[in-house]
């Protein structure tokens, strides 16, 4: 944008420097003015010469002459003599009316002087003078008049100059001007080039730039080919694997729907494995009698327990009785038991858990179950149902629900979806207590046991513990004993004069197959089974001993009256049976653990106990032998 007046200014001063190239105002005014003083002159000598000049000129200098010579032929007539003649001579020429006869009369002739006497010659040289003068003042008149006329047209010329000089005048200042603002456009110009040079250095900087640019557009497209080489290469290999897709995709059909099938075979399977699970446990018993016998203290096992070594499924208690009369040799009274099996001192937890563990397995399944251990105090109930922290002391309690967790895993992928929910109740002189409350002592609410129209029976005000894993059931447990310990006094051992029962409701759904089946896993630790002599019990103790001997009684009664299919169940007769009356009957599995301590003074509570389960156990024999008949 700048450089548009530049050009244009350049143009100007190079317009008027030539003024060949357009000069019509600026140059030929200068000439005009370089010219005019010249040109007038020739002018006015062209006019001077075409007019009446040249006689002007030839007059005037023989008119000076000629009145010189005038004077000096007056004055001293001689040496001008010649000069003046031919000047006269010329004048009267030209003029034409000077008289030729007067220098032809001769008078003069010969150039000397008239004669005084030649009055009459001299008078007419006198005239032929005036005449001369008159001429020659007629001439210089006409010549004034010429030159008057010049004057006027040289002051009109003068004027137009001045004008014309007026206006160069103008136009100078103009110029002027022009050339002041010129000098500005110079200034912009002179910042219009270091506005270049800056331009042109950032220029070459980006020059600088677009090489590195273009350096890496070429090592860019160099990539670019590289990538679309390998592009190309994906390509080929994705159509493969696309190819190689649809074939797996169509193997993966093939696949599931064989897994579909083996679903339902699997599913087919698991049911028909539930049934002939069942049947096997029901051919076993629905109600079994397992006899576990307590290692003495410091090992080993007393002799009045014989335990056959071929059978374990019998046990012998042998009494040797001492002659009365020292004649006869001391006779030995075998009491004989046999139950569905008998574990010996050495039996460890593991294995008598193996026993049961099929009837865990039938709880998974949805069957009922549960697991009483009877026996005195220190028979080793407890350690049975518990056990001890440490791996191979755990009891039934934790590892039936480890079984169980595991199980419902496994069924998990079967599409079976289990809830566990626990509890754990102590019936003390036949009123419940929760031992899993963590609320404070004073605020312990009351239980009761409802029975719902479904026949279901819960606790009110009792805590139900949702639970998934093993660890959260051995803190249960853990709470449990913490609740049975503030319970009780150094002069009374509560646990051993009460029932606690550890409940596990199982609900599991397949909702895929739609099936669902419901539950309840019952572990029991009841009270011991020791009777007192009448005479020692009182008080509290003698109501505890009412209340234990009413309710295991009662579940004797309960589990014969099941065992023999009797009509009427007795289950309301204590609140053992009646909070257990939905796990006992129907399908449900009965276990009973009788517990036997080794120990010699053991030996009538051992009998006891013995005599106990056998006749629930016998019950059980012969209802199973009644089915053969
Ligand atoms: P209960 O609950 O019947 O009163 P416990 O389970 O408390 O009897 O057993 C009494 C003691 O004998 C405990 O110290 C226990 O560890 C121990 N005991 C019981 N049974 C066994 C066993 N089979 N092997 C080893 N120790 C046992
Ligand atoms: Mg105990």
């Amino acid at each position: 944008m700048s450089r548009l007046p530049v050009m244009s200014s350049k143009r100007v001063l190079t317009s008027s420097s030539s003024s060949s190239e357009n000069g019509q105002d600026f140059a030929p005014a200068q000439k005009k003015i370089r010219k005019d003083p010249e040109s007038v002159k020739p002018q006015a000598a062209a006019t001077i010469i075409g007019g009446k000049r040249p006689p002007v000129a030839a007059t005037r200098a023989p008119l000076s002459k000629s009145v010189r010579g005038m004077g000096a032929a007056t004055v001293a007539v001689g040496p001008s003599r010649g000069v003046l003649k031919p000047s006269i001579a010329s004048a009267a020429a030209k003029g034409g009316n000077t008289k030729q006869p007067a220098v032809s009369t001769g008078t003069k002739a010969g150039g000397g002087r008239r004669h005084a006497w030649d009055l009459k010659g001299k008078v007419s040289d006198m005239e032929d003078k005036v005449r001369n003068y008159q001429t020659k003042f007629k001439s210089i008149n006409q010549e004034n008049e010429v030159l008057k006329g010049s004057m006027a047209q040289s002051q009109t010329r003068v004027a137009e100059v001045e004008k014309q000089l007026e206006k160069q005048r103008n136009q100078i200042r103009e110029y002027e001007e022009e050339l002041q603002a010129l000098s500005g456009v110079r200034d912009e110009l002179e910042k219009v080039s270091s506005d270049k040079s800056t331009l042109q250095k950032e220029l070459s900087n980006l020059e600088g730039k677009y090489k590195v640019m273009e350096t890496l557009r070429d090592s860019q497209e160099t990539e670019l080919q590289t990538l679309k080489m390998k592009l190309s290469v994906q390509e080929s290999t994705l159509a493969r694997v696309q190819a190689t897709l649809r074939d797996t995709e169509e193997e993966v059909r093939c696949l599931k729907e064989t897994v579909a099938q083996q679903r339902d075979e699997l599913h087919a399977g698991e049911m028909e494995r539930r049934r002939l699970h069942n049947t096997i446990q029901e051919l076993k018993g629905n109600i079994r009698v397992f006899c576990r016998v307590r290692p003495l203290v410091g090992g080993g096992l007393s002799k009045h327990i014989q335990l056959p070594a071929s059978d374990n499924k019998t046990i012998t208690l042998a009494k040797t009785e001492e002659s009365h009369t020292g004649k006869t040799a001391d006779t030995q009274k075998n009491y004989n038991f046999s139950f569905d099996k008998v574990f010996g001192p050495q039996a460890s937890q593991q294995e008598v858990f193996e026993e049961i563990s099929l009837l865990v397995q039938s709880a998974l399944d949805g069957y009922n179950v549960c697991c009483f251990a009877y026996g005195q105090t220190g028979s080793g109930k407890t350690y049975t149902m518990e056990g001890d922290e440490f791996d191979e002391s755990r009891g039934v309690i934790p590892r039936g629900v480890q079984q169980i967790f595991k199980a419902a895993e496994k069924l998990g992928a079967q599409g079976w979806e289990f809830t566990f929910t626990a509890s754990f109740v102590e019936i003390y002189n036949e009123t419940l207590r929760d031992l899993l409350y963590t609320g404070k002592a004073s605020k312990r609410p009351e239980h009761e046991i409802r029975k719902s129209a479904n026949n279901e029976v819960t606790i009110t005000n009792l805590t139900y513990e949702k639970v998934s894993n093993e660890d959260q059931v051995l803190g249960l447990i853990a709470l449990a004993n913490q609740n049975r310990s503030t319970a009780q006094t150094a002069q009374n051992d509560r646990s051993s004069r009460s029932h606690s029962v550890f409940q596990l409701d199982i609900e599991g759904v397949n909702a895929g197959r739609d099936v669902k089946c419901k539950s309840t896993l019952c572990l029991v630790d009841l009270a011991g089974s020791e009777r007192m002599v009448k005479s020692q019990s009182q008080g509290e103790r003698f109501k505890e001993m009412t209340a234990i001997n009413g309710s295991l009684s009662n579940l004797g009664i309960v589990i014969t009256a099941l065992a023999n299919k009797e009509s009427y169940v007795p289950y309301r007769n204590s609140k053992l049976t009646y909070l257990l009356q939905g796990c006992l009957g129907g399908n449900s599995k009965t276990l009973m653990f009788v517990n036997i301590a080794p120990e010699t003074d053991s030996f009538g509570e051992t009998l006891n106990s013995l005599r106990f389960a056998s006749k629930v156990n016998d019950c059980v024999i012969g209802t199973a032998s009644a089915n053969r008949k």
